[in-house]
């Protein structure tokens, strides 16, 4: 059986490559992420109502990853990277059905152009397929006594600090995006790095809006060294 499926919208996003997104919502609360609802859902009849609901779920594609294929068993990042756990006991990117389903606060909705749905803390990527919307329905769905498996409380987080020159160079930026700085601060602090890298001389850059956010790990902390403009 097979169902064809068609976007209802189009995130918008500063993560504008993988390495970096937040593995799970809500992590990095800075990251504005819109989505933008395509014709002909971007009526505003279709989102009538959902002011009033503070969070939703958001069905979407991964896409970048999506002719990557499945496999049955996974090694998820919170193991380490070693242990190996079924596909779907894990929420791993590379699924038979390459969905993604994510929780995240609805700030407001703008309907100057059209319709977009303003979303804090999403882990989306830029440019990512929504194919569905939902309110999150409280009563229902919050469940304070769940069992989290081997996700149980959140992941550790790195301290952050920052190197002069990227301090200075945050400072010059004519005009950088709301809360850039919060932003880095809270990617960072979820350690980007894959689970079996350990190497403090390493430089790492994780991309967020239109800049390379150079940085490296070590003892627990990590350190922003250079904030670089690229090409939009
Ligand atoms: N909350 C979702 C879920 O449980 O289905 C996503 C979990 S998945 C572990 C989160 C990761 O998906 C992010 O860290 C990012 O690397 C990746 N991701 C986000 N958008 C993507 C896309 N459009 N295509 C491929 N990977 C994506």
């Amino acid at each position: 059986m097979s169902y064809p499926f068609a976007a209802v919208g189009i995130v918008h996003s500063p993560y504008k490559e993988k390495f970096g997104i937040p593995r799970q919502p809500s992590l990095a609360p800075a990251a504005e992420v819109s989505v933008e609802l395509l014709p002909p859902f971007n009526h505003p009849d279709t989102v009538r109502g959902l002011e009033a609901f503070s969070h939703v779920w958001i069905s979407f594609v991964f896409h970048q990853t999506a002719r990557r294929g499945w496999q049955a068993l996974v090694r998820p990042p919170r193991l380490g990277g070693n242990a190996k756990v079924g596909v779907f006991a894990s929420r791993s990117t590379h699924r038979p059905n390459p969905l993604g389903l994510s929780l995240v606060e609805l700030r407001g909705i703008d309907f100057h152009d059209g319709v977009r749905l303003q979303l804090a803390g999403a882990d989306l990527l830029d440019g990512t397929p929504v194919l569905d919307i939902k309110p999150y329905i409280p009563f229902v769905e919050a469940r304070p006594e769940a069992r989290g498996g081997f996700v149980d409380g959140p992941p550790a987080c790195l301290q952050v600090d920052w190197a002069s020159t990227a301090l200075q160079q945050l400072a010059a930026l004519p005009s950088p995006p709301p809360a850039l700085a919060a932003l880095i601060e809270q990617v960072l602090a979820q350690d980007p790095r894959p689970a079996y890298q350990d190497d403090p001389q390493r430089i790492y850059g994780v991309r967020l809006y239109d800049y390379n956010i150079r940085f490296s790990v070590a003892d627990n902390h990590a350190r922003v060294l250079e904030i670089q403009r690229l090409a939009p």
